[in-house]
């Protein structure tokens, strides 16, 4: 008689795809993950984080979105909640619910980038917030949270974790397209947005084109790109057609007669304006130009030029100082120095002016 064939020998096992990429991502941050039946998710201040085993998780609910989600905490907390436990945060009351706020911003924020904030949406009682938020979550608001958000997007992006996280996000993408169409019609695979040309989401108007929107421009050989995909020096326009349709930061187009309601770029996007010698405003306004050892400027105290005028409000522009209401107008227009001479209306520079006050999404 054959003796029994031993078991056949197994040196694999199947994971979940969603959890070995993000369990990748937490670990080049140099996070450990442990899964417990003690608690729902608890960073212990140090190292590791402890998430709850599946069978507590909502139907929904992913490791992967969970990790994501205490990613986005660590950045909303900065490196002064880094080593304190559970971010330096307290589930008992709402004390702490603007920084929990703050990481539904930026979770939306960030995944947005690839058409992902309906598919990596947060779980428990905050989700209806995370639902609400507007299309640009971090636009500048009343909200507390927003500010909050906003310098945790910059560490996103910026910072020591922005490779790692930005890859995250793209393979999750790139995982989320490889099965949507064969994803049951429940499934999370399937609340993915269309991402645009240009990396932002596409937007379902289809009468909204690339052509018509402020920040579409040709090249000098006919190319058409989109000035808003300039986020830094180091990153040139994205390639869009004018026949394109638009993305959902689609805005109209800009004119001199934007500036009375926006004055971004005087009122608070930037910290100085320069002034040459032989600027004509050094010897018709000398009481605005300032001296600082050789380096002559107009103050911007809080941001805001002392050569504007008006608040933003419509009506006939003000002539005054300071914070009279109308539009806002730059009182020494003719006379401006040259670096402002230079600004272009839906510039590079305006768009970046707008974008930092909040004006443009
Ligand atoms: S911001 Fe404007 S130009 Fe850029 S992709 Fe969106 S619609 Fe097109
Ligand atoms: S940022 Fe652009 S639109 Fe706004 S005031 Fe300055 S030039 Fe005008």
């Amino acid at each position: 008689m054959d003796s029994p064939k031993p078991p056949r020998p197994i040196d694999s096992v199947y994971l979940d795809p969603l959890d070995v990429l993000w369990l990748g991502v937490t670990r080049q941050l140099g996070i450990t993950v442990n899964r417990s039946h003690e608690v729902f998710a608890h960073w212990d201040g140090k190292d590791t984080l402890f998430i709850t085993e599946p069978e507590h998780m909502d139907p929904d609910d992913c490791l992967g979105q969970m990790l994501f989600h205490e990613i986005c905490h660590a950045l909303v907390g900065g490196k002064a909640m880094y080593q304190k436990v559970d971010w330096g945060l307290e589930n008992v009351d709402l004390r702490d619910l603007v920084y929990e706020q703050a990481t539904n911003r930026l979770q939306a924020a960030l995944t947005d980038c690839h058409g992902l904030r309906r598919f990596f949406g947060t779980t428990t009682e905050v989700r209806d917030y995370y639902d609400a938020l507007p299309l640009d979550p971090l636009l500048q608001g009343d909200d507390p949270a927003i500010s909050l958000a906003r310098a945790a997007y910059d560490r996103a992006r910026e910072g020591p974790w922005a490779n790692a996280i930005e890859s995250g996000l793209r393979r999750t993408r790139a995982l989320a397209d490889a099965i949507t169409d064969l994803s049951p019609p429940n499934s999370l695979w399937r609340k993915l947005d269309t991402v645009h040309a240009t990396g932002f989401i596409q937007t379902n108007d289809d009468s909204l084109h690339c052509r018509d929107c402020a920040w579409f421009y040709q090249t000098a050989s006919g190319r058409g790109r989109c000035r808003r995909t300039v986020q830094s020096e180091h990153r040139k326009a994205q390639k869009t057609t004018s026949r394109a349709l638009g993305c959902v930061y689609w805005e109209t187009k800009l004119s001199d007669d934007s500036c009375g309601s926006c004055g971004a770029c005087c009122r608070a996007a930037f910290d100085m304006v320069q002034v040459r010698a032989k600027d004509i405003v050094v010897k018709k306004h000398p009481e605005l130009v300032h001296d600082r050892s050789g380096f002559r400027h107009i103050p911007r105290p809080n941001g805001r030029c002392l050569a504007l005028s008006g608040d933003g409000t419509e009506g006939t522009p003000a002539n005054g100082t300071g914070d009279s209401a109308g539009p806002y107008r730059c009182r020494i227009y003719a006379d401006r120095p040259r670096s402002c001479g230079d600004f272009a209306v839906a510039g590079e520079a305006c768009l970046q002016a707008r974008r930092r006050v909040r004006v443009s999404p």
